[in-house]
């Protein structure tokens, strides 16, 4: 079994990158991917350690980004995986994701100004106080419950930090197709994350969606994922057939800031991702 999708400390997950090798041994996983957003930090920080221990540790990175469409004119978000199977990317692509961690920052200071200017309290130190290398909107979150505005994360965001909530203030995110290309030219695979997500906007519209993004240079699908279904599964694997995607699939876990998502294992056990699905990535990034 395998896990090709997790969030360390290092984004906005609550366990360290050390913590999540570790637990991974314990569950026996034969490989995991430290998959945080923007940041390489957390597979960078584990892989001596997972080498030393006999862990297969994919470097992989999770990157938001926005998709032109005809209904939204600020694009549809698309969260995007990369698998650097042959290695991590070099240094072109890091500073290109320094650049990005600048416009986050930005997007958190004017967050901070807009929830004071509702009338709460929450500073951009304090957040960052709670991330490392990426402060998000969930470290906010956690500022609001702290503070009892809200008892919960997604109260916070309901109320707060959704897209369509009061305290919300945009990001300047990569384009797609921008995003995939730089992927692909740093020597790794982009995979559509979560895409039953997407899928939610209707199997038509989907499906030019999908074709869309191929277009673009998508090359993977997660068709194991903790929210999905036996029979989501089943129909992104057919999906991935027909349009010759690659298949990757994990639990999304983010620790305790994600209750009910366990390590390898996705909600209640729905998720056994088999090890073949990441030898076929390495088999086909090899021809
Ligand atoms: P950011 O990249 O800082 O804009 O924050 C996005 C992250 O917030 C996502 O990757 C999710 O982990 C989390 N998130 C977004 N919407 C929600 C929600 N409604 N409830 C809980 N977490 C959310
Ligand atoms: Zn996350």
């Amino acid at each position: 079994m395998i896990d090709l999708h997790t969030h360390s400390h290092e984004s906005d997950g609550s366990w360290s990158p050390a913590r999540l090798v570790e637990e991974a041994l314990g569950l026996g996983l034969d490989a995991l991917a430290i998959t945080d957003h923007d940041t390489l930090s957390g597979y960078d920080g584990a892989a001596g350690q997972a080498r030393t221990a006999g862990l297969d540790l994919v470097c992989a990175i999770s990157l938001s980004t926005k998709l032109p469409s005809k209904d939204k004119p600020q694009g549809k978000n698309v969260h995007v995986l990369a698998y650097f199977l042959d290695g991590p990317p070099a240094a072109e692509f890091r500073n290109w994701l320094v650049g990005n961690l600048a416009s986050r920052r930005d997007r958190n200071q004017r967050l901070a100004l807009k929830l004071q200017s509702i009338g709460l309290d929450g500073k951009l130190e304090e957040a960052e106080a709670l991330g490392r290398t990426l402060t998000g909107r969930p470290h906010f979150a956690r500022v609001l419950v702290q503070k009892g505005y809200v008892t919960s994360i997604p109260q916070a965001f309901d109320q707060f930090l959704d897209e369509s909530a009061r305290a919300y203030v945009p990001r300047r995110e990569p384009s797609f197709a921008d995003a995939v290309g730089r992927i692909s030219a740093a020597g790794g695979l982009p995979v559509l994350a979560h895409p039953f997500r997407l899928a939610k906007s209707g199997p038509d519209r989907f499906d030019i969606l999908i074709r869309e993004m191929i277009e673009q240079g998508l090359r993977g699908i997660e068709a194991y994922h903790s929210d999905h279904t036996p029979a989501v599964v089943r129909r992104f694997l057919g999906l991935a057939s027909a349009y010759g995607l690659a298949v990757t699939g994990g639990s999304d876990f983010h620790g305790e800031t994600k209750p009910g998502v366990a390590l390898g294992k996705g909600r209640d056990g729905n998720l056994a991702v088999p090890r073949e699905v990441l030898d076929r990535l390495r088999d086909s990034n090899s021809r």
